[in-house]
């Protein structure tokens, strides 16, 4: 199997934590790690010692920018993001699940305590919530610029209060009524 970044170096099957064997590339450090061997070692994760087995890789990693190629089925690879706040991105073979990580992103999964949570990273569910809130902080910040953040504050802790009121409806007539009281 070739290495989905470099293109020509071939992997090399090694252990890149305790129990987890991985295809590893010699020159960029990137893992594939297959489902079997996610699984069988997900299966026995809770036994063994949390120690680890390899290196820390600190140094820099370069970035590719072409999409990459499932080592196995030579599918295009899916970009999963793995949470709003992490520019972290995990590339994955829809067809047989398998999971390339660069050199850093088992170190990273680990240090978010989501290295046993692939599984439901790559659901729909999971990518949905992300895109959800990604969406709220855009429009947020939206907001906050057109509005400034203090008003924006107010306002929506106002709305807030309004549609938590059972006659919200009447509340909002009279609000938008610029002259209710015929004054
Ligand atoms: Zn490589
Ligand atoms: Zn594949």
């Amino acid at each position: 199997m070739k290495c989905p970044a470099c293109t020509n170096t071939e992997l090399e099957f090694r252990d890149i934590d305790v129990g987890l064997g991985a295809g590893v590339c010699s020159n960029c450090k990137g893992r594939w790690v297959s489902l079997e061997s996610y699984h069988a070692w997900l299966e026995f994760a809770d036994h063994r010692p949390a120690t680890e087995v390899e290196e820390n890789m600190t140094e820099p990693v370069t970035k590719y920018d072409k999409a990459r190629i499932c080592p196995r089925c030579r599918r295009i690879l899916t970009k999963y993001k793995i949470a709003v706040e992490s520019p972290l991105k995990i590339d994955r073979c829809s067809n047989c699940a398998g999971a390339w990580l660069d050199a850093a992103d088992w170190a990273a999964l680990k240090s978010m305590k989501f290295h046993a949570a692939l599984d439901r990273i790559f659901t729909d569910h999971w990518q949905n919530s992300i895109s959800r809130e990604e969406t709220r902080q855009t429009l947020t910040a939206i907001y906050k610029r057109k509005f400034g953040p203090e008003n924006f504050e107010r306002v929506r802790e106002f709305k807030k209060w309004v549609f938590d009121q059972e006659n919200h409806e009447e509340l909002l007539s009279y609000i938008r009524d610029r002259n209710p009281l015929q004054l």
